[in-house]
C-alpha cells in the first residue's frame, strides 16, 4: 500500500497532465481519427514521467507497491480522463498479472523490474477467435522443444483476438496449450513468426489500440514459461480476477461519473420552460439521481472489496465480479442518461457524453461479460445458500438489523428487507429446482449483486457517519447525503429482489406452480412497499446536494 499523501499526489499529477495534454478538443480529434496517442501512453507509463505503472509493481522490483485500493483510485481517475488511454495502461496491469501471481523469483525480478525501470508496455493475450468467455476452448498451442531429453523451449502457434495494446506492446503474455494444459508465456515483440493485424475499427475506446495477433511457430526459451511449470495458466488467470475486475469496475465508475459531471453543470445553464433543467424534478429524478445512487452503491462495494483484498482475505473473485457487474452496468446507464440529459447536444460529438457512452460500453464486455459475471456470482452464492441451508442471506439481514439500531437513517433496515427477500427467492428456487433454467440462475446473480451492494452502501454510510471511512476513500458526499443515497438505492434493491424474484419464480413454474402464493407472503412485500415512503423527499434532497442547493436551503431555514 502506498501512503495516502503519495496517492493524492499521483492523482493530482494525473489530473493536471490530462488537463494540459488531453483537453476535450484533443480527445475528440483522436477519437475521430481512431488513433492511440502513443506518446501520451508512454508518458503515463515512464518511470521518470507520470510513472503510473510504478503503482502496481512491488517495491522490491522498483515500484511503489500500491494495493487494490490505490489501483482502484487511479483507475477511476484515468477513466474520468479517457477510457481508451486507461485501457492502454490497464493492459500492462493485466499483462503482468500472470507474472506477479505465478512467475519464478527470477522471472519476477527480470520482467517486473523492466516494467518499473523501462516503462515496458505489456499486452494480455488470452482471447481467441473461438475462445472468448470460454477460455477452455483455447486453440493456441505450445509445443515442447527438447535437446538431449531436456525441454529447452517452446514453439507457439495460434491466433489471438481483440488484444489491447496488441499492435503497440513491447512484450506480451500469451496463453497457450502445452501438453500439460494452458500456460502463460512471455513473448517479446518482433520475434520471428509473431505478427499483429491492423487496429480494429471500434465502437468506442478508439484511443486504445486493439489488434489480433498471429503466432506461427514462434520460438521462446523455456524460461519464458511463466512459473516454469506447465498447466498453471487458468489458475494463474483466476487468481487475479478479483483484483483485475475491480480495476474495470473502477473504469465503469469513473466513466459514469465523468458523464454525470457533464450533465449536472449543463442542466444548471440550460433554460427550458422558464427555468433551468436542474430545477425540474422530472429531469433530475429520472436522469441524474438514480444514476448517482447506483454508482455510489457500486463504489461502496468496490471500496469494501479493495480493502479486503489489501487485508489479504483471498482472491475475492465473486466480490470482484459483483463490483464489476454493478459498476459497469451503472456506468453505462449513467452515460446513456447523460446523453438524454443534454438532449440534442448530447447526441453530438462536441459535448463528449456520447463519446463517454461509446467508451464505457466496453466495460460490460472485457474482463468477463456481464452475463459471465452474473453466472460467477450466482454459482458461488448458490453454494453458500446450500451449505447454510438457506440461512446465509437471512444471517446477512441480521447484521443490518443490528446496524439499524446504531444508524437508523442509513437504509440498513431496507437492506435487511432485501436480504430476507433474497433468501426466500433462493430457497424457492432450490425447492422447485428452478436453477435448471440458466436464465433464472443468471437473474439470481443480478438480484444478489443488488442486495449485496445495498448492504455495502448502508455500511459505507454508517462508517462515514462515524468518521471511519478509509482515508483514501472518495469523500464527495457528507454523511447525511450518503445516508439519503443509501436509502434510495436500498429501496430500489429491495423492490427489485422481491418483485423480480417473484416474477421469475412464477415465470419458471407456470400458473400451476404451487409455491408462488407462499413465496409472495414470505417476501415481505408489504414492508418493502412501505419502505418506499419518503423516496421522493430523499431524491429531492440528493438533487439539492448535487446542485449545491442543500446548504442554501439549510441557511434559509436557519
Ligand atoms: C476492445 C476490446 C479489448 C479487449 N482486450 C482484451 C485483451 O487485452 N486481452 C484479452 O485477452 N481479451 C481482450 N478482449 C476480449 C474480451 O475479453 C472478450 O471479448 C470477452 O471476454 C467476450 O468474449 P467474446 O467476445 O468471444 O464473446 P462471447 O464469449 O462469444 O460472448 C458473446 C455473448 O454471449 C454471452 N455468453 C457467452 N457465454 C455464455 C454462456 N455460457 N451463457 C450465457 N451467455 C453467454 C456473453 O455474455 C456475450 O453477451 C477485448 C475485447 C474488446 C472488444
Amino acid at each position: 500500500m502506498i501512503p495516502s499523501k503519495t496517492l493524492k499526489l499521483s492523482l493530482k499529477s494525473l489530473r493536471e497532465f490530462a488537463k494540459k495534454r488531453l483537453p476535450d478538443e484533443v480527445l475528440i480529434d483522436l477519437d475521430a481519427r481512431d488513433e492511440c496517442p502513443m506518446e501520451i501512453v508512454r508518458h503515463m507509463c515512464s518511470p521518470d514521467k507520470l510513472g503510473i505503472q510504478l503503482l502496481f509493481i512491488p517495491e522490491e522490483f522498483g515500484g511503489l507497491g500500491g494495493g487494490a485500493f490505490d489501483v482502484y483510485c487511479i483507475c477511476e481517475e484515468m477513466a474520468r480522463v479517457d477510457l481508451g488511454v486507461a485501457t492502454a495502461v490497464l493492459a500492462t496491469f493485466l499483462g503482468s498479472d500472470p507474472i506477479t501471481v505465478g512467475a519464478t523469483p527470477e522471472q519476477k525480478k527480470l520482467w517486473l523490474t523492466r516494467i518499473a525501470e523501462e516503462g515496458l508496455l505489456f499486452a494480455y493475450g488470452a482471447t481467441e477467435p473461438e475462445a472468448g468467455s470460454d477460455l477452455g476452448a483455447l486453440r493456441t498451442t505450445a509445443e515442447r522443444v527438447s535437446e538431449n531429453g531436456k525441454v529447452v523451449g517452446f514453439k507457439i502457434s495460434g491466433n489471438k483476438q481483440w488484444i489491447s495494446n496488441g499492435g503497440v506492446a513491447d512484450a506480451y503474455t500469451i496463453l497457450a496449450n502445452t501438453p500439460s494444459g494452458p500456460s502463460w508465456f512471455i513473448v517479446e515483440k518482433g520475434v520471428k513468426g509473431f505478427t499483429h493485424d491492423e487496429p480494429e475499427d471500434k465502437h468506442g475506446i478508439r484511443l486504445s489500440n486493439t489488434a489480433a495477433l498471429a503466432l506461427d511457430n514462434v520460438y521462446v526459451d523455456a524460461d519464458r514459461l511463466v512459473g516454469g511449470v506447465e498447466g498453471q495458466g487458468l489458475n494463474q488467470a483466476q487468481a487475479v480476477f478479483g483484483y483485475t475486475r475491480l480495476m474495470v469496475a473502477a473504469f465503469g465508475l469513473g466513466a459514469g461519473w465523468a458523464a454525470l459531471d457533464r450533465a449536472i453543470p449543463y442542466s444548471t445553464k440550460r433554460i427550458q420552460a422558464g427555468g433551468p433543467l436542474s430545477e425540474k424534478q422530472g429531469y433530475t429524478h429520472k436522469l441524474i439521481v438514480p444514476n448517482v445512487a447506483r454508482l455510489e452503491a457500486a463504489r461502496a462495494y468496490i471500496e469494501e472489496s479493495a480493502e479486503r483484498i489489501d487485508a489479504v482475505e483471498g482472491s475475492l473473485n465473486t466480490e470482484g465480479a459483483i463490483a464489476k457487474y454493478m459498476a459497469t452496468e451503472a456506468g453505462n446507464l449513467a452515460a446513456d442518461a447523460s446523453i438524454q440529459a443534454l438532449g440534442g447536444y448530447g447526441y453530438t460529438h462536441e459535448y463528449m457524453v456520447e463519446k463517454i457512452k461509446r467508451d464505457v460500453r466496453i466495460t460490460t464486455i472485457y474482463e468477463g461479460t456481464s452475463e459471465i459475471m452474473e453466472m460467477t456470482i450466482s454459482r458461488d452464492r448458490w453454494q453458500i445458500h446450500l451449505k447454510t441451508r438457506g440461512q446465509h442471506y437471512h444471517e446477512c439481514a441480521k447484521e443490518f438489523e443490528v446496524l439499524r439500531a446504531r444508524h437508523p437513517n442509513v437504509g440498513a433496515d431496507i437492506a435487511a428487507l432485501a436480504f430476507h427477500a433474497l433468501a426466500e427467492v433462493m430457497e424457492k428456487a432450490r425447492t422447485a429446482r428452478l436453477t435448471r433454467h440458466q436464465h433464472i440462475l443468471l437473474r439470481l446473480g443480478e438480484l444478489i449483486a443488488y442486495a449485496e451492494c445495498a448492504g455495502a452502501l448502508a455500511r459505507r454510510a454508517a462508517r462515514k457517519a462515524e468518521n471511519k471511512l478509509n482515508e483514501k476513500a472518495n469523500q464527495r458526499f457528507d454523511a447525511v447525503a450518503l445516508a439519503a443515497i443509501s436509502r434510495i438505492f436500498a429501496r430500489e434493491a429491495a423492490l427489485k429482489v422481491a418483485e423480480e424474484g417473484l416474477r421469475w419464480v412464477i415465470g419458471a413454474e407456470g400458473v400451476s406452480g404451487a409455491g408462488a402464493p407462499g413465496l409472495e407472503a414470505s417476501l415481505g412485500l408489504p414492508a418493502i412497499h412501505r419502505a418506499q415512503a419518503d423516496l421522493i423527499s430523499d431524491m429531492d434532497f440528493v438533487a439539492d446536494v448535487l446542485y449545491g442547493r442543500a446548504a442554501k436551503r439549510g441557511e434559509q431555514a436557519a
